[in-house]
């Protein structure tokens, strides 16, 4: 694989790291190495280098700021792609903001608030980028990243396609797209308004977080999705699962819908807790939780 690599690095001018651990670039510091972590320059780099996998049919997966990311502890076969280059926004009409998927949510919605646009406030606080968001339609208080969103520029079978909201399949968390879809960047549709109110929107969302999501460790958010009408933290405290501990990874004792790195944790410890968390909240409530953060890699 190293000389199907080398034939790729030879005309990359971008980051590539070869054998990376994913606990570098995991917000949940946990998970094995990736064959190559690859950080392109800018599209021609990213086009390049998707066409070399593609032809040498190495599997690839973006990356964006890893919050919502769990590898396994063997790591990733393959390549993993990190758009953090890719961080420009643009205002390309009067209520209409272009976000490269390397731009984190917040300069997004301050974007946006220098130029009196709002809508899209709720994204300030959740951690990650444009193109995770995207992917996982990123939302808070009822609200989806994809609800203001009216297109996607995506790389699509190595070129560049623009697809509209409406020809995509998304919902609660959720994003379809086929595989080697990276997003490039998102279309938001946004409407006017005052920047104090977006001043005040993004400090109340920043306050709710402090007094909500303080949980003193490395976490990847909300590990489960919350079943219709249900809120996962209350059928895990149900469960009797808050503070529960597999190795290192811990059911947070502030939110029990987190789950922590308490330190030295593996991302086998965390696959084994969420399954204990599973289990318990099936046999007392009979709801089958689902995991929202993303599972990838081999195991050890
Ligand atoms: C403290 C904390 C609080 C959080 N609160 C919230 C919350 O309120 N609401 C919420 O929705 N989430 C929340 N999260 C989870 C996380 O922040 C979001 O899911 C976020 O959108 C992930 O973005 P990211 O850039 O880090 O994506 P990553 O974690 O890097 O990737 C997530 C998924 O998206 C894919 N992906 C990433 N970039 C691209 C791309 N360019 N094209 C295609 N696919 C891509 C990845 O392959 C992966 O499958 C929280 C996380 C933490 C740690």
């Amino acid at each position: 694989m190293s000389s199907v690599y080398d034939a790729i690095r030879r005309s990359f001018r971008g980051e590539f790291l070869e054998n990376e651990p994913l606990s570098r670039h995991t917000s949940l510091k946990v998970g094995g190495p990736a064959d190559l972590y690859a950080v392109p320059a800018d599209l021609d780099d990213l086009l390049a280098l998707v066409r070399g996998l593609t032809a040498h049919g190495v599997p690839y997966m973006p990356r964006g700021g890893g919050y919502n990311l769990l590898v396994r502890d063997g790591g990733i076969r393959g390549a993993v792609i990190s758009l953090e280059r890719f961080t420009q926004v643009e205002q390309i009409g009067p209520d209409l903001i272009r976000a490269w998927a390397g731009a984190e949510n917040l300069a997004v919605v301050r974007f946006a608030q220098e130029r009196g646009l709002g809508g899209i406030g709720f994204i300030s606080g959740i951690p990650g980028t444009i193109g995770g968001a995207a992917k996982m339609n990123a939302g808070a208080y009822g609200s989806g990243l994809l609800e203001w969103t009216r297109s996607l520029t995506l790389l699509r079978r190595d070129a560049v396609a623009e697809c509209g909201i409406s020809e995509l399949d998304y919902g609660y968390r959720r994003l379809s797209l086929l595989p080697g879809d990276i997003v490039l960047a998102a279309l938001f549709q946004l409407e006017p308004r005052d920047p104090q109110q977006t001043e005040e929107e993004i400090r109340n969302d920043f306050e709710l977080r402090r007094s909500k999501h303080g949980v003193g460790f490395p976490s990847a958010g909300s590990f489960f999705k919350n079943p219709p009408g249900k809120a996962s933290w209350r059928l895990i405290d149900a469960a009797g699962m808050r503070g529960a501990a597999v190795g290192g990874a811990q059911v947070s004792e502030v939110h029990s819908n987190f789950l922590v790195n308490r330190g030295g944790a593996t991302a086998a410890d965390f696959m084994a807790l969420a399954a204990r968390v599973k289990e318990a909240v099936l046999q007392t409530s009979g709801i089958a939780l689902e995991e929202e953060v993303r599972i990838v890699g081999e195991d050890a």
